[in-house]
């Protein structure tokens, strides 16, 4: 299993010198955060520095449920071109997020949008030697709107009408309440990626494991996922606003080791 970093987690700004410091902590990949100013020169950083590199897609107004014909082609032509960037680099993984419904009411077209698009970008995927991971969410409490998706049972459905690979957020999943190792399971082998962080079990906080309320350490993650045969990487995706990059590199949930 390796351990990987998400570079939301380093915020705006990158040097040679970080991603130094990161393949000296023992990761062995970055995600690039696709919305930062400086992403396609993080991708060469990362490369340069010897890490890995798998690609966040970018998801602010790119919302798969959209019922716009024109954010619909703008969404194809966003994918479409980070697919490229990634695959240029010989491919990967790249994480997907699905959008949202304007209203609960109109769950149902809006999530037809959400498979269909998502088909569309999976194929896109394909030609660029790229897998797509569609990521769980956090559903809506006021059910105004409806995430997708917003529980377990709904992704996995997703998940296999569309044919995508699952990144399970650790997080996401502790604020929805479902149960991890259960989670893992059903998964099976459509898991292909985990995005670690910790929170108090009310909101998105991306905190380090063990600093939150979950009771989910590297330890306690990593032998739900050997006991299900997961073999992929560990992404620790960490607030940019609560910790530095200094304070993430020392802090004993990522010193651990992920294959004692
Ligand atoms: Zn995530």
């Amino acid at each position: 299993m390796e351990k990987w970093l998400s570079l939301w987690s380093m915020g705006q700004t990158k040097t040679e010198q970080d991603m130094k410091a990161i393949r000296q902590a023992g990761f062995a990949g970055v995600e690039i955060w696709a919305e930062h100013h400086s992403a396609e020169a993080d991708m060469a950083l990362a490369a340069d520095a010897g890490l890995k590199v798998g690609l966040h897609l970018p998801f602010h107004d790119l919302n798969l449920a959209t019922p716009y014909e024109g954010v619909g082609t703008v969404i194809t032509e966003r994918n479409k071109y980070w697919l490229g960037k990634l695959g240029e680099l010989g491919g990967g993984h790249a994480v997907i997020h699905g959008g949202s419904a304007w209203a609960s009411e109109d769950e149902e077209d809006a999530g037809a949008r959400v498979v269909g698009r998502l088909q569309q970008i999976r194929a896109l995927a394909d030609e660029h030697n790229v897998q797509l991971l569609f990521e769980n969410q956090i559903p809506d409490k006021l059910n105004y709107m409806h995430i997708f998706p917003s529980s377990v049972d709904e992704w996995m459905s997703i998940l296999d009408k569309t044919q995508t690979a699952a990144c399970l957020d650790t997080g996401h999943l502790a604020v929805l309440g479902a149960p991890l190792a259960e989670t893992v399971a059903r998964l099976g082998n459509r898991l292909a990626s985990v995005h670690f962080s910790d929170n108090d079990m009310k909101g998105d906080l991306h905190q380090l494991p063990g600093d939150g309320a979950t009771q989910t350490g590297t330890r306690e993650l990593v032998k739900i996922l050997k006991e299900n045969g997961y073999q992929g990487p560990v992404v620790f995706e960490i607030n940019p606003y609560t910790y530095t990059l200094a304070d993430i590199l020392e802090h004993p949930s990522v010193t651990a080791q992920l294959d004692e």
